[in-house]
Protein backbone atom coordinates (compact mmCIF):
# COMPACT_ATOMS: atom_id res chain seq x y z
CA UNK A 1 0.00 0.00 0.00
CA UNK A 2 1.45 3.52 -0.50
CA UNK A 3 0.91 6.06 1.52
CA UNK A 4 0.26 10.06 0.13
CA UNK A 5 2.18 11.31 2.96
CA UNK A 6 5.69 11.06 4.36
CA UNK A 7 7.45 11.09 7.60
CA UNK A 8 11.18 11.89 7.13
CA UNK A 9 12.59 12.16 9.99
CA UNK A 10 10.57 9.24 11.87
CA UNK A 11 12.16 7.45 9.07
CA UNK A 12 15.54 8.45 9.90
CA UNK A 13 15.26 7.71 13.31
CA UNK A 14 13.79 4.49 12.61
CA UNK A 15 15.98 3.65 10.46
CA UNK A 16 18.96 3.96 13.00
CA UNK A 17 17.20 2.26 15.88
CA UNK A 18 16.76 -0.54 13.36
CA UNK A 19 20.42 -0.80 13.31
CA UNK A 20 20.76 -1.00 16.94
CA UNK A 21 17.33 -2.58 18.15
CA UNK A 22 15.47 -5.66 16.89
CA UNK A 23 12.50 -4.45 14.50
CA UNK A 24 13.50 -0.99 15.34
CA UNK A 25 11.14 -0.82 18.41
CA UNK A 26 11.28 -2.11 21.98
CA UNK A 27 8.05 -3.23 22.02
CA UNK A 28 6.60 -5.38 18.89
CA UNK A 29 3.37 -3.74 18.01
CA UNK A 30 4.98 -0.08 17.89
CA UNK A 31 6.48 -1.34 14.79
CA UNK A 32 3.44 -0.51 12.55
CA UNK A 33 4.22 -4.36 11.50
CA UNK A 34 0.58 -5.24 11.03
CA UNK A 35 -0.82 -1.68 9.28
CA UNK A 36 3.30 -0.98 7.40
CA UNK A 37 4.37 2.28 6.92
CA UNK A 38 6.77 4.24 9.08
CA UNK A 39 6.12 4.43 13.02
CA UNK A 40 5.95 7.58 14.44
CA UNK A 41 8.63 8.53 16.65
CA UNK A 42 6.49 10.25 19.05
CA UNK A 43 8.71 14.13 21.37
CA UNK A 44 6.09 15.43 23.10
CA UNK A 45 2.22 15.00 24.47
CA UNK A 46 0.36 17.27 25.97
CA UNK A 47 -3.79 16.80 26.60
CA UNK A 48 -4.97 14.42 24.66
CA UNK A 49 -2.37 15.24 21.72
CA UNK A 50 0.88 13.82 20.60
CA UNK A 51 3.88 15.67 18.43
CA UNK A 52 5.83 13.68 16.13
CA UNK A 53 9.74 14.02 15.64
CA UNK A 54 8.39 16.01 12.37
CA UNK A 55 6.59 18.29 14.02
CA UNK A 56 2.67 16.43 13.10
CA UNK A 57 0.06 16.50 15.90
CA UNK A 58 -2.22 13.86 16.34
CA UNK A 59 -5.04 13.26 18.84
CA UNK A 60 -3.80 10.00 20.48
CA UNK A 61 -6.53 7.26 20.75
CA UNK A 62 -3.63 4.65 22.58
CA UNK A 63 -2.71 6.83 25.35
CA UNK A 64 0.30 4.34 25.98
CA UNK A 65 -1.74 1.47 25.76
CA UNK A 66 -3.79 2.87 28.20
CA UNK A 67 -2.14 4.21 31.47
CA UNK A 68 -2.52 7.86 30.20
CA UNK A 69 -6.13 8.72 31.33
CA UNK A 70 -5.60 11.93 32.38
CA UNK A 71 -3.86 12.32 29.06
CA UNK A 72 -0.23 13.34 28.69
CA UNK A 73 1.63 15.71 30.56
CA UNK A 74 -1.03 16.26 33.20
CA UNK A 75 0.25 19.38 35.58
CA UNK A 76 -0.60 17.43 39.07
CA UNK A 77 1.49 14.25 38.18
CA UNK A 78 4.18 16.34 36.78
CA UNK A 79 4.86 18.09 39.96
CA UNK A 80 4.50 14.91 41.80
CA UNK A 81 6.96 13.57 39.84
CA UNK A 82 9.11 16.82 39.59
CA UNK A 83 9.08 16.84 43.07
CA UNK A 84 9.80 13.32 43.56
CA UNK A 85 12.83 13.36 41.43
CA UNK A 86 14.39 16.67 43.44
CA UNK A 87 14.46 14.23 46.35
CA UNK A 88 16.13 11.18 44.51
CA UNK A 89 15.53 8.84 42.19
CA UNK A 90 15.69 4.90 44.15
CA UNK A 91 17.04 4.24 47.43
CA UNK A 92 16.91 0.27 47.51
CA UNK A 93 14.90 0.54 50.83
CA UNK A 94 11.50 0.98 51.83
CA UNK A 95 9.58 4.64 51.24
CA UNK A 96 6.40 6.10 52.22
CA UNK A 97 5.41 6.24 48.84
CA UNK A 98 5.73 2.67 48.30
CA UNK A 99 2.52 2.70 51.70
CA UNK A 100 0.34 4.91 50.36
CA UNK A 101 0.31 3.92 46.96
CA UNK A 102 -0.33 0.49 48.54
CA UNK A 103 -3.19 1.95 50.47
CA UNK A 104 -4.86 3.56 48.00
CA UNK A 105 -4.99 0.21 45.82
CA UNK A 106 -6.38 -1.66 49.29
CA UNK A 107 -9.13 1.20 49.63
CA UNK A 108 -10.62 1.27 46.34
CA UNK A 109 -10.31 -2.38 45.81
CA UNK A 110 -12.11 -4.55 48.33
CA UNK A 111 -10.75 -8.17 47.22
CA UNK A 112 -6.99 -6.78 47.82
CA UNK A 113 -5.96 -6.92 51.36
CA UNK A 114 -2.30 -6.94 50.13
CA UNK A 115 -0.79 -6.10 47.74
CA UNK A 116 2.85 -6.21 46.61
CA UNK A 117 4.42 -3.80 44.21
CA UNK A 118 6.64 -4.49 41.05
CA UNK A 119 7.37 -2.83 37.97
CA UNK A 120 5.62 -4.30 35.12
CA UNK A 121 2.43 -6.23 34.40
CA UNK A 122 3.82 -9.23 32.93
CA UNK A 123 5.79 -9.23 36.58
CA UNK A 124 2.65 -9.10 38.08
CA UNK A 125 1.28 -12.01 36.47
CA UNK A 126 4.20 -14.02 36.72
CA UNK A 127 4.51 -13.58 40.32
CA UNK A 128 0.65 -13.63 41.04
CA UNK A 129 1.05 -17.55 39.17
CA UNK A 130 4.08 -18.36 41.15
CA UNK A 131 2.24 -17.44 44.24
CA UNK A 132 -0.92 -19.72 43.31
CA UNK A 133 0.99 -22.67 42.26
CA UNK A 134 3.17 -22.15 45.49
CA UNK A 135 0.35 -21.92 47.32
CA UNK A 136 -1.74 -24.86 45.85
CA UNK A 137 1.35 -27.05 45.60
CA UNK A 138 -0.82 -27.66 42.26
CA UNK A 139 1.45 -26.86 38.71
CA UNK A 140 -1.39 -26.13 36.45
CA UNK A 141 -2.71 -23.48 34.83
CA UNK A 142 -5.51 -22.44 32.82
CA UNK A 143 -5.47 -18.95 30.36
CA UNK A 144 -8.12 -18.49 27.72
CA UNK A 145 -6.96 -18.15 23.79
CA UNK A 146 -6.41 -14.31 22.83
CA UNK A 147 -5.87 -13.43 26.59
CA UNK A 148 -2.59 -11.76 27.19
CA UNK A 149 -1.11 -11.59 29.66
CA UNK A 150 2.33 -10.19 28.98
CA UNK A 151 5.29 -11.94 28.15
CA UNK A 152 5.50 -14.61 31.06
CA UNK A 153 6.73 -18.27 29.46
CA UNK A 154 4.04 -19.95 30.50
CA UNK A 155 1.19 -17.47 29.57
CA UNK A 156 2.82 -17.00 26.17
CA UNK A 157 0.28 -19.80 24.21
CA UNK A 158 -2.44 -18.93 22.05
CA UNK A 159 -1.86 -14.86 23.99
CA UNK A 160 -3.53 -11.55 22.62
CA UNK A 161 -2.04 -8.13 21.21
CA UNK A 162 1.23 -8.56 19.49
CA UNK A 163 1.27 -12.39 19.78
CA UNK A 164 -2.48 -12.12 18.23
CA UNK A 165 -1.69 -9.29 15.86
CA UNK A 166 1.12 -11.15 14.27
CA UNK A 167 -0.69 -14.00 14.19
CA UNK A 168 2.09 -16.21 16.09
CA UNK A 169 1.80 -19.59 16.95
CA UNK A 170 3.68 -20.16 19.42
CA UNK A 171 6.78 -18.30 20.66
CA UNK A 172 10.45 -20.08 19.82
CA UNK A 173 12.32 -20.20 23.21
CA UNK A 174 8.86 -21.24 25.11
CA UNK A 175 10.20 -24.64 25.91
CA UNK A 176 7.93 -27.65 26.41
CA UNK A 177 8.31 -27.58 30.09
CA UNK A 178 7.43 -24.14 30.46
CA UNK A 179 3.96 -24.71 28.69
CA UNK A 180 3.40 -27.84 29.25
CA UNK A 181 1.48 -26.81 32.37
CA UNK A 182 -0.24 -24.31 30.92
CA UNK A 183 -3.94 -25.57 29.42
CA UNK A 184 -5.82 -23.15 27.02
CA UNK A 185 -9.23 -23.27 26.63
CA UNK A 186 -11.67 -20.88 24.33
CA UNK A 187 -12.63 -17.39 26.01
CA UNK A 188 -16.82 -17.22 27.78
CA UNK A 189 -16.80 -21.15 27.52
CA UNK A 190 -17.91 -22.34 30.75
CA UNK A 191 -18.35 -26.06 29.86
CA UNK A 192 -14.90 -26.11 28.58
CA UNK A 193 -13.73 -24.91 31.94
CA UNK A 194 -15.21 -27.73 34.04
CA UNK A 195 -14.07 -30.10 31.16
CA UNK A 196 -10.31 -29.38 31.94
CA UNK A 197 -11.00 -29.68 36.18
CA UNK A 198 -12.76 -32.92 35.40
CA UNK A 199 -9.71 -34.25 33.09
CA UNK A 200 -6.74 -33.20 36.05
CA UNK A 201 -8.66 -33.19 39.06
CA UNK A 202 -6.66 -31.91 42.00
CA UNK A 203 -3.63 -30.35 39.51
CA UNK A 204 -5.04 -26.80 38.24
CA UNK A 205 -3.32 -24.37 40.65
CA UNK A 206 -5.64 -21.04 38.93
CA UNK A 207 -7.39 -19.68 36.57
CA UNK A 208 -6.22 -16.81 35.25
CA UNK A 209 -8.26 -14.31 32.81
CA UNK A 210 -8.27 -10.18 31.47
CA UNK A 211 -11.19 -9.37 33.90
CA UNK A 212 -12.36 -7.72 30.51
CA UNK A 213 -10.09 -8.82 27.71
CA UNK A 214 -9.00 -6.00 25.39
CA UNK A 215 -6.47 -7.75 23.77
CA UNK A 216 -8.13 -9.66 21.34
CA UNK A 217 -9.91 -6.41 20.61
CA UNK A 218 -12.32 -6.20 23.58
CA UNK A 219 -14.63 -8.97 23.94
CA UNK A 220 -16.19 -8.93 27.33
CA UNK A 221 -16.92 -11.45 29.42
CA UNK A 222 -20.77 -13.04 29.04
CA UNK A 223 -23.37 -12.14 31.74
CA UNK A 224 -21.86 -14.75 34.45
CA UNK A 225 -19.11 -15.72 33.07
CA UNK A 226 -16.25 -14.51 35.80
CA UNK A 227 -18.91 -15.25 38.30
CA UNK A 228 -18.83 -19.15 37.10
CA UNK A 229 -14.74 -18.76 36.80
CA UNK A 230 -14.96 -18.09 40.46
CA UNK A 231 -17.63 -20.46 41.38
CA UNK A 232 -15.53 -23.15 39.35
CA UNK A 233 -12.67 -22.69 40.80
CA UNK A 234 -13.69 -22.03 44.75
CA UNK A 235 -15.19 -25.61 44.36
CA UNK A 236 -11.98 -27.42 42.79
CA UNK A 237 -9.73 -25.41 45.40
CA UNK A 238 -7.91 -23.89 42.82
CA UNK A 239 -7.06 -19.68 42.87
CA UNK A 240 -8.62 -17.26 40.42
CA UNK A 241 -7.28 -14.67 39.17
CA UNK A 242 -7.94 -11.60 37.74
CA UNK A 243 -5.93 -9.69 35.42
CA UNK A 244 -6.68 -5.86 35.73
CA UNK A 245 -3.36 -4.67 34.03
CA UNK A 246 -5.57 -3.28 31.54
CA UNK A 247 -8.96 -2.69 32.93
CA UNK A 248 -7.90 -1.37 36.73
CA UNK A 249 -8.65 2.25 37.67
CA UNK A 250 -9.95 2.45 34.36
CA UNK A 251 -12.93 0.63 33.41
CA UNK A 252 -13.75 1.96 36.74
CA UNK A 253 -12.42 3.68 40.36
CA UNK A 254 -12.70 -0.08 41.16
CA UNK A 255 -11.64 -2.08 37.78
CA UNK A 256 -13.74 -4.19 36.70
CA UNK A 257 -14.06 -5.78 39.93
CA UNK A 258 -16.18 -2.42 40.34
CA UNK A 259 -18.26 -3.55 37.45
CA UNK A 260 -18.74 -6.98 38.03
CA UNK A 261 -18.49 -7.27 41.74
CA UNK A 262 -17.22 -10.72 41.33
CA UNK A 263 -14.39 -11.22 44.27
CA UNK A 264 -10.91 -12.94 42.66
CA UNK A 265 -8.62 -14.51 44.88
CA UNK A 266 -5.75 -12.75 43.36
CA UNK A 267 -5.19 -9.82 40.98
CA UNK A 268 -3.24 -8.32 38.82
CA UNK A 269 -2.51 -4.42 38.04
CA UNK A 270 -0.65 -1.97 36.16
CA UNK A 271 -0.98 0.60 33.61
CA UNK A 272 -3.33 3.52 35.04
CA UNK A 273 -1.55 2.85 38.57
CA UNK A 274 1.99 4.40 37.24
CA UNK A 275 0.75 7.76 35.83
CA UNK A 276 2.94 6.86 32.73
CA UNK A 277 5.68 5.11 34.62
CA UNK A 278 6.95 1.52 34.91
CA UNK A 279 4.90 0.94 38.21
CA UNK A 280 2.67 -2.64 38.79
CA UNK A 281 1.35 -4.60 41.58
CA UNK A 282 -0.55 -8.01 42.69
CA UNK A 283 -2.89 -8.60 45.63
CA UNK A 284 -5.64 -10.17 46.87
CA UNK A 285 -6.56 -12.75 49.84
CA UNK A 286 -4.90 -11.55 52.81
CA UNK A 287 -4.19 -15.49 53.42
CA UNK A 288 -2.30 -16.00 50.46
CA UNK A 289 0.00 -13.09 50.11
CA UNK A 290 0.91 -14.30 53.41
CA UNK A 291 3.34 -16.89 51.38
CA UNK A 292 4.93 -14.08 49.44
CA UNK A 293 8.75 -13.94 50.69
CA UNK A 294 9.70 -12.46 53.05
CA UNK A 295 6.91 -13.20 55.22
CA UNK A 296 6.48 -16.96 53.50
CA UNK A 297 8.36 -19.54 51.47
CA UNK A 298 7.22 -18.04 47.47
CA UNK A 299 10.25 -15.60 46.58
CA UNK A 300 9.53 -12.54 44.41
CA UNK A 301 11.84 -9.61 44.41
CA UNK A 302 12.88 -6.54 42.27
CA UNK A 303 15.42 -3.54 42.94
CA UNK A 304 13.52 -0.91 41.26
CA UNK A 305 9.94 -2.47 43.03
CA UNK A 306 8.26 0.35 44.31
CA UNK A 307 10.24 3.11 43.07
CA UNK A 308 9.70 6.66 44.54
CA UNK A 309 9.41 8.40 41.37
CA UNK A 310 6.70 5.59 39.34
CA UNK A 311 4.89 5.18 43.14
CA UNK A 312 4.95 9.18 43.29
CA UNK A 313 3.37 9.81 40.09
CA UNK A 314 1.16 6.51 40.24
CA UNK A 315 -0.65 7.98 43.78
CA UNK A 316 -0.84 11.63 41.50
CA UNK A 317 -2.83 9.70 39.42
CA UNK A 318 -4.88 7.54 40.64
CA UNK A 319 -5.75 10.34 43.41
CA UNK A 320 -7.40 12.60 40.36
CA UNK A 321 -9.30 9.85 39.26
CA UNK A 322 -12.59 10.23 41.16
CA UNK A 323 -16.52 9.74 40.28
CA UNK A 324 -16.45 13.10 38.07
CA UNK A 325 -13.52 12.03 36.15
CA UNK A 326 -14.34 8.26 35.04
CA UNK A 327 -18.16 10.00 34.44
CA UNK A 328 -15.87 12.10 31.92
CA UNK A 329 -13.98 9.28 29.96
CA UNK A 330 -16.71 7.36 29.55
CA UNK A 331 -19.12 9.52 28.30
CA UNK A 332 -15.69 10.55 25.76
CA UNK A 333 -15.87 7.01 24.90
CA UNK A 334 -19.85 7.10 24.28
CA UNK A 335 -19.48 10.04 22.02
CA UNK A 336 -16.85 8.37 19.99
CA UNK A 337 -17.71 5.28 19.89
CA UNK A 338 -21.37 6.45 17.85
CA UNK A 339 -19.17 9.05 15.60
CA UNK A 340 -17.05 6.09 14.54
CA UNK A 341 -20.29 3.66 14.20
CA UNK A 342 -22.06 6.16 12.10
CA UNK A 343 -19.25 6.71 10.14
CA UNK A 344 -18.83 3.07 8.86
CA UNK A 345 -22.59 2.43 9.00
CA UNK A 346 -23.02 5.46 6.24
CA UNK A 347 -20.33 4.08 4.09
CA UNK A 348 -21.86 0.06 4.69
CA UNK A 349 -18.97 -1.59 6.55
CA UNK A 350 -19.71 -4.07 8.07
CA UNK A 351 -19.08 -3.52 11.85
CA UNK A 352 -19.50 -4.08 15.39
CA UNK A 353 -18.19 -1.33 17.67
CA UNK A 354 -17.36 -3.63 20.95
CA UNK A 355 -17.39 -1.79 24.49
CA UNK A 356 -16.24 -2.91 28.33
CA UNK A 357 -16.68 0.13 29.96
CA UNK A 358 -14.86 2.92 28.48
CA UNK A 359 -12.71 0.83 26.51
CA UNK A 360 -13.58 -0.65 23.10
CA UNK A 361 -12.46 -1.62 19.75
CA UNK A 362 -13.60 -2.06 16.13
CA UNK A 363 -14.51 -5.64 14.70
CA UNK A 364 -15.21 -5.58 10.88
CA UNK A 365 -18.03 -8.18 10.97
CA UNK A 366 -21.32 -7.69 11.93
CA UNK A 367 -21.16 -11.43 13.66
CA UNK A 368 -21.00 -10.50 17.67
CA UNK A 369 -17.62 -11.39 19.16
CA UNK A 370 -17.37 -13.51 22.26
CA UNK A 371 -14.10 -15.37 21.63
CA UNK A 372 -10.60 -15.26 19.72
CA UNK A 373 -11.63 -17.55 17.19
CA UNK A 374 -14.71 -14.77 16.39
CA UNK A 375 -11.80 -11.97 16.43
CA UNK A 376 -9.83 -13.62 14.05
CA UNK A 377 -12.97 -13.64 11.59
CA UNK A 378 -12.88 -10.13 11.00
CA UNK A 379 -11.61 -8.53 7.98
CA UNK A 380 -8.59 -7.06 9.51
CA UNK A 381 -7.20 -5.35 5.82
CA UNK A 382 -10.26 -2.99 6.50
CA UNK A 383 -8.68 -1.58 9.62
CA UNK A 384 -5.28 -1.14 7.48
CA UNK A 385 -6.86 1.46 5.13
CA UNK A 386 -8.87 2.93 8.12
CA UNK A 387 -5.91 3.64 10.61
CA UNK A 388 -3.81 4.93 7.46
CA UNK A 389 -6.51 7.31 6.55
CA UNK A 390 -7.00 8.10 10.38
CA UNK A 391 -3.48 8.79 10.82
CA UNK A 392 -2.69 11.67 7.96
CA UNK A 393 -5.55 13.11 9.55
CA UNK A 394 -4.28 13.53 12.62
CA UNK A 395 -5.43 10.65 14.74
CA UNK A 396 -3.54 8.12 16.40
CA UNK A 397 -5.02 5.25 16.60
CA UNK A 398 -3.81 1.96 18.04
CA UNK A 399 -2.03 0.06 14.80
CA UNK A 400 -3.36 -3.06 15.26
CA UNK A 401 -7.13 -4.58 14.44
CA UNK A 402 -6.58 -6.40 18.18
CA UNK A 403 -6.00 -3.58 20.24
CA UNK A 404 -8.64 -1.81 22.52
CA UNK A 405 -8.69 1.84 21.69
CA UNK A 406 -7.89 4.19 24.82
CA UNK A 407 -9.67 7.88 25.82
CA UNK A 408 -8.47 10.59 28.43
CA UNK A 409 -10.50 13.12 30.52
CA UNK A 410 -8.02 14.97 28.51
CA UNK A 411 -10.42 14.39 25.33
CA UNK A 412 -11.79 17.76 24.66
CA UNK A 413 -14.41 19.03 22.16
CA UNK A 414 -11.32 20.07 19.71
CA UNK A 415 -10.14 16.91 19.71
CA UNK A 416 -13.21 15.36 19.03
CA UNK A 417 -14.09 17.54 16.04
CA UNK A 418 -11.02 16.55 14.44
CA UNK A 419 -11.31 13.07 14.98
CA UNK A 420 -15.22 13.67 13.62
CA UNK A 421 -13.86 15.06 10.41
CA UNK A 422 -11.38 12.55 9.81
CA UNK A 423 -13.94 9.46 10.10
CA UNK A 424 -15.52 9.88 7.24
CA UNK A 425 -12.89 9.41 4.38
CA UNK A 426 -11.53 6.85 6.71
CA UNK A 427 -14.71 4.68 6.56
CA UNK A 428 -14.73 5.40 3.14
CA UNK A 429 -11.18 4.11 2.57
CA UNK A 430 -11.58 0.76 5.24
CA UNK A 431 -15.05 0.36 2.71
CA UNK A 432 -12.79 0.65 -0.49
CA UNK A 433 -9.71 -1.54 1.01
CA UNK A 434 -9.27 -5.09 -1.23
CA UNK A 435 -7.80 -8.48 1.03
N1 LIG B 1 -1.87 -8.17 31.36
C1 LIG B 1 -2.66 -7.48 30.52
C2 LIG B 1 -4.14 -7.67 30.56
C3 LIG B 1 -2.09 -6.57 29.62
O1 LIG B 1 -2.90 -5.89 28.78
C4 LIG B 1 -0.69 -6.40 29.62
C5 LIG B 1 -0.05 -5.46 28.67
O2 LIG B 1 -0.64 -4.98 27.73
C6 LIG B 1 0.09 -7.14 30.51
C7 LIG B 1 -0.54 -8.01 31.38
C8 LIG B 1 1.57 -6.98 30.54
O3 LIG B 1 1.92 -5.75 31.06
P1 LIG B 1 3.35 -5.10 30.73
O4 LIG B 1 3.32 -4.75 29.27
O5 LIG B 1 3.43 -3.93 31.65
O6 LIG B 1 4.37 -6.14 31.05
Amino acid sequence: MAYSYEAPVSQTLFDRASLVTPGGVNSPVRAFRAVGGTPRFMVSGTGPYLTDADGREYVDLVCSWGPMILGHAHPEVVAAVQDAVARGTSFGTPGEGEVALAEEIVARVEPVEQVRLVSSGTEATMSAIRLARGFTGRAKVVKFAGCYHGHVDALLAAAGSGVATFGLPDTPGVTGAQAGDTIVLPYNDLEAVRAAFAAQPGEIACVITEASPGNMGVVPPLDGFNAGLKEICAAEGALYISDEVMTGFRTSKAGWYGIDGVRPDLMTFGKVMGGGFPAAAFGGRADVMAHLAPAGPVYQAGTLSGNPVATAAGLAQLRLLDDAAYAKVDAVSAELRSLVGEAFTKEGVAHTVSAASNMFSVFFTDEPVRDYEGAKKQEAFRFTAFFHSMLEQGVYLPPSAFESWFVSTAHDERAMERIAAALPAAARAASEATA
